[in-house]
């Protein structure tokens, strides 16, 4: 049987090209894609493509967006083998975490890609990134997905959504995945590391669409001052803030910080200790920096991405309690953290 895979195009520099008079870059018609891309007619794939009406920036990224996306998954999920999502890459890190806590029991993949340059110029890396990803969305084994659940390709390299992070602005590898093997390398072969793979669910698929963005990122340097701390913590309706601390979770500690984490907890605000590290892990009470952020209740992170934990306080805010909530952060739930 022929893979079904739907290419799903949100914007983004892959679908732009280059107007010939004025020189400026701006999305092509999706109908044609097969005229920009004749490869693409070459493959053993059934392919059917929906736009956004209006391709974005991913720097315009929003959670109704998310919510648009998982929708489209869901009304498309029996009729298609695997998507494709063509996004920006700037916040494609962020589109996957979410999708990936958006779509519990995934047994299908959802791959986003993108590109560095415009599908149109002589050198994009955007055939490569969006022919390969079709062909994982495509790939099956005794009839059955090999991926089943959210990735990113790029550049040669199938990622883990939730464990990337856009770490360069310009080389054609924009992603890492520092705490987490990649899933699958396109050489002349793609090969799959099947033991990094999630397992495909037995359950059926179960889509949230309710995010809560009432939340904030509060990043330490040596020298932040108390105005800055509180303004953040004191933030109205806020329900939790992300703590980016040095190293494995250490902290400045200083009385009046430890206070006003201490009040913010007491207030029954989530503080969540993510490391401004790329690589490793928070490790609260390795050293007495982060043992007194453990004492007064701030939940560790683990290994996971800024990224990820930004979408997992909406995703777990928006739909459970505050117990639930803290319960489950320290959980994982889609191969986002190490636990
Ligand atoms: N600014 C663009 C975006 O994220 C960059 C890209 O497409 O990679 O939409």
């Amino acid at each position: 049987m022929k893979s079904k895979v739907l290419l799903i195009y949100t914007g983004g520099t892959i679908g732009m090209m280059q107007d010939a008079k004025s020189g400026q870059l701006k999305p092509f018609d999706f109908k044609h894609l097969t005229e920009q891309i004749p490869e693409l007619n070459k493959f053993d794939i059934d392919l059917s493509a929906v736009s956004f009406d209006k391709p974005i920036d991913s720097s315009d990224m929003q959670p109704a967006i998310w919510v648009e996306l998982v929708k489209i998954i869901e009304n498309n999920y029996n009729k298609v083998d695997g998507f494709v999502i063509l996004h920006g890459s700037d916040t494609m890190s962020f589109t996957a975490s979410a999708l990936s806590f958006m779509l519990e029991n995934l047994n299908k993949p959802v791959i986003l890609t993108g590109s560095q340059l415009p599908i149109g110029t002589i050198r994009t890396d955007g055939k490569e990134n969006l022919i390969t990803a079709i062909e994982i969305a495509g790939a099956k084994v005794k009839d059955r997905p090999i991926i089943s659940e959210v990735c990113i390709y790029f550049e040669y390299q199938l990622y883990r959504g939730n464990r990337t992070h856009k770490f360069n602005a310009e080389h054609f590898q924009a992603f890492q995945s520092a705490n987490y093997p990649v899933l699958a390398e396109a050489g002349v072969y793609i090969k799959y590391h099947h033991s990094a793979l999630r397992k495909p669910s037995v359950k059926k698929l179960k889509t949230y669409t309710k995010l809560n963005p009432n939340i904030a990122i509060l990043k330490l340097f040596p020298g932040i001052t108390s105005a800055a701390v509180n303004a953040i913590l004191n933030i109205k309706n806020i329900k939790a803030v992300i703590l980016e601390t040095f190293g494995s979770g250490n902290a400045s500690t200083e009385k009046w910080f430890i206070d006003a984490i201490q009040k913010a907890i007491d207030k029954g605000i989530i503080v969540f200790n993510v490391t401004q590290c790329n690589a490793g892990a928070v490790e609260q009470g390795k050293y007495s920096t982060s043992a007194l952020l453990k004492n007064i209740g701030v939940i560790s992170g683990g290994n996971i991405t800024t990224e990820a934990a930004v979408t997992k306080l909406m995703f777990l805010l928006g739909n459970f309690n505050l117990i639930e909530t803290e319960k489950q952060l320290q959980q994982d739930l889609r191969g986002e953290m190490t636990v």
